[in-house]
């Protein structure tokens, strides 16, 4: 009798222990496989904001990092952050990316890359009257030469190995252009052009070049525009955010969880028939399905 208790008992512990195997069996077969793992990327402008989205979620496949930005100490936080949570290998470079002296720094760090996030800061709002030849200049060398510099110096490798990606960060602003954002209205638009030749001229080789446009994130630059419309307006940063969310089918900013998300995606083995697109991420926002 005491035997026949004892062992129910046993049984309903092997079931307890089969039963949470399981789940974790289910939940890791759940993980989607990015197929990446071992690879490595470059990530611009990566120790705030979407370029760390990038950075963290690349890193969550299993790829190692070379990182950049102009802040040293900031930028090796969020490396020391990914390699603590993720155990990739992470190699920072302090560099402004927009100089020539800036991208040999980076470029020498990358070596062999596979993957290639072209990222950096965007230009300032303003008016149309407001902007100079200089400022356009400058623009254009952020958002637009660097990344065809970066793409020009990587995929040639890539093209020889058989294998690679790029994402380029550009905005919802080529797909419906802001009007405070001229400069950046312009210099994307230059890049998207780039884009859609030269994404076509190398997908035989097994790269794909893709442009990722943000809408509103919840980012240090969406801070900063908000504050901007707030001092322009004389309301407060809530009211400013409130209105511009107001603006957004999903009803709030995205996040740069998500949109590491679909750059992670972009760049894993699932995505080799996906070339030259311009993927918005808005949470609906820019109406233009057809
Ligand atoms: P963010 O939060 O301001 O972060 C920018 C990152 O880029 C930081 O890590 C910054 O670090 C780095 N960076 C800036 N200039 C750099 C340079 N010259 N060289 C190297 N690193 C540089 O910006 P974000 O919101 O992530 O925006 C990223 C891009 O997406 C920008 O081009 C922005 O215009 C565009 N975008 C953003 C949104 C949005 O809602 N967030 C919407 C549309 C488009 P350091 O300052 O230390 O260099």
């Amino acid at each position: 009798m005491r035997d026949g208790r004892m062992q129910g008992l046993l049984a309903i512990l092997r079931l307890a222990v089969l039963t949470r195997d399981e789940k974790a069996m289910k939940k890791e077969r759940n993980a989607m496989d990015m197929g990446i793992r071992g690879k490595r990327a470059l990530v611009c402008a990566a120790s705030r904001g979407l370029g760390l989205g990038c950075a963290r979620s690349l890193a969550e496949a299993g790829v190692d990092l070379v990182m950049n930005a102009r802040g040293a100490e900031a930028l090796e936080a969020s490396a020391q952050a990914i390699r603590d949570e993720f155990g990739v290998t992470v190699v920072t470079v302090a560099a402004d990316i927009t100089t020539e002296k800036g991208r040999a720094a980076v470029l020498s760090e990358a070596g062999a890359a596979d993957i290639l996030v072209n990222n950096a800061g965007g230009p300032p709002p303003g008016m149309w009257t407001d902007w100079q030849r200089e400022d356009f200049i400058k623009a254009l060398d952020a958002n637009m030469l660097t990344p065809i510099a970066l793409i020009k110096a990587l995929v040639p490798g890539m093209m020889a190995r058989g294998w690679g990606r790029v994402v380029n960060i550009t905005s919802q602003s080529v797909k419906s252009p802001i009007a405070i954002l001229g400069l950046s209205n312009s210099a994307r638009a230059g890049l998207t052009g780039y884009v859609a030749g030269t994404s076509r001229q190398v997908a035989g080789k097994g790269v794909t070049i893709n442009n990722l446009l943000p809408g509103i994130h919840a980012t240090d630059r969406a801070t900063a525009l908000d504050t901007g419309v707030a001092e322009r307006e004389g309301i407060s940063l809530e009211e400013a955010k409130a209105r511009r969310c107001a603006t957004i089918p999903a009803g709030r900013y995205g996040t740069p969880e998500e949109f590491g998300a679909a750059c992670a995606f972009l760049c894993s083995k699932h995505a080799g028939f996906i070339v030259g697109q311009n993927i918005l991420l808005d949470g609906g926002a820019v109406n233009a399905t057809l």
